[in-house]
């Protein structure tokens, strides 16, 4: 089964066609037909980047107003004469989106009818910058093919069995009750898809398994999996709370919002923006949101980026601590997303002197692994530490087969 992959932003469409099926995905060898992005929607100079399994990418500039246009035109490259994939559209027989907030409603990936597109709906509310783009990707999708269908993948979904211990704030209870403020976590897709790949690595099922998943990249967040399900997790409301991230402030004092506000005599939006877009990493050391950046800084002696790994890695450190305090240890830690993949020296930083944790960590194997998967502790180690790349838009297409052939099975 061919299956499109969307991931609409409000400016952006990323796509992927997967092809799989039920050998393929219990064989982990489903194939990547094409992948690439439309950006700047609604612009005359929107960018189409487009690149067909073993071949060059293709880029162009068109315009492109909205969505709809941006799908079609998708479509147009994978059907393309030579440099296309497909011959005709009918071949894709399924369409999987990735959704970011689906609030207390949805567990789980869910075929979208218009009960659940209501639920999206709902969800505005609770992600107001991401929803709605998720929305729109899907009804223009529905515009062009409309007999296909289509697959609801949440961020939050896999978070949805934490506890009222883990996901309920310290303030007043009808807060929850009014508006249905608690914590829910993101990165839900990236957690989920490192733990399914370290059960298929440790040969275990995937209900015996503790583990600690952190996934780091611009974005950071870290989820404590006890017995295979989502105990807790380090962002919140919304993506902007726990681990310092490259531009957000991850966990603060609540009370330096009206503090900043009045001393550096800034607007509330002013100041939520500082915290998401000029905090974290690039807050800190003034130079850049990019770890490879502070890397090199740091070791030519800028002493504001050797501050802002320092930071970043003391912060992922207590969660672990936390969380294998929480979970009474764990099978298994393993890193994920850019930095976690990529960076030697921060999982160095954060699990080198966890050794009275049960972490024997193998600084050798650790340096030598980068971009790819394999342990990084000793054998001894009771407390196992993997990276594992992370591969969100395989499990939207795995979770989309199925859906759709769930239900017409
Ligand atoms: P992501 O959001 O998963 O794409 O991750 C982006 C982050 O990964 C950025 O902070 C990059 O600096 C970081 N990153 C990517 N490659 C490397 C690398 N080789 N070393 C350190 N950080 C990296």
């Amino acid at each position: 089964m061919k299956i499109l992959v969307l991931n609409c932003g409000s400016s952006s469409i990323k796509f992927q066609l997967i092809e799989t099926d039920e050998q393929k995905r219990r064989q982990g060898n489903e194939s990547r037909l094409a992948k690439g992005s439309v950006q700047k929607i609604g612009s005359a100079e929107a960018q189409i980047d487009f690149q067909a399994q073993g071949q060059k990418k293709i880029s162009h500039t068109q315009p492109i107003y909205e969505h709809t246009t941006g799908i079609e035109n998708i479509l147009q490259r994978l059907v393309e004469p030579e440099k296309g994939v497909i011959k005709d559209v009918e071949e894709i027989e399924a369409v999987g989106h990735r959704v970011v907030h689906g609030g207390e409603y949805f567990s789980r990936s869910t075929i979208i009818n218009r009960e659940v597109e209501k639920g999206i709906r709902d969800c505005i509310e609770l992600a107001p910058l991401h929803n709605p783009p998720n929305l729109w990707g899907y009804q223009a999708t529905r515009e062009v093919l409309p007999s296909v269908p289509q697959v609801a993948v949440f961020d939050t979904a896999f978070h949805q069995t934490m506890t009222p211990s883990a996901y309920i704030y310290g303030l007043p209870y009808c807060l929850y009750e009014r508006y249905k403020i608690r914590r829910y976590g993101f990165h839900g897709t990236s957690h989920r898809y490192v733990l399914l790949r370290l059960a298929k690595i440790l040969a275990r099922p995937v209900k015996e398994l503790d583990v600690i998943t952190c996934h780091l990249g611009n974005g950071c967040s870290i989820a404590s999996i006890k017995g295979g399900q989502s105990v807790d997790t380090s962002m919140g409301f919304t993506p902007l709370e726990g681990l310092v991230m490259g531009t957000r402030c991850g966990d603060i004092d609540p009370a330096l919002v009206p503090f900043i506000l009045e001393r550096e005599d800034l607007r509330l939006e002013e100041v939520n923006n500082m915290l998401n877009k000029h905090s974290g990493l690039i807050g800190i050391s003034g130079l850049s949101n990019d770890m490879r950046t502070l890397e090199d800084a740091s070791k030519e002696g800028d002493q504001k980026a050797a501050l802002a790994i320092d930071i970043f890695a003391y912060r992922v450190q207590k969660y672990i601590g936390a969380y294998l305090a929480g979970m009474n240890g764990a099978d298994a830690i393993v890193f994920t997303a850019g930095i976690g993949e990529n960076s030697p020296m921060v999982r160095e930083r954060v699990c080198k002197n966890m050794d009275a944790l049960g972490v024997e960590f193998d600084s050798r194997e650790n340096a030598r692994l980068q971009g790819k998967e394999g342990c990084i502790s000793r054998e001894s180690s009771p407390v196992k530490v993997f990276v594992i790349p992370t591969d969100e838009e395989l499990l939207i297409a795995r979770d989309t087969y199925q859906c759709v052939t769930e239900k017409s099975g």
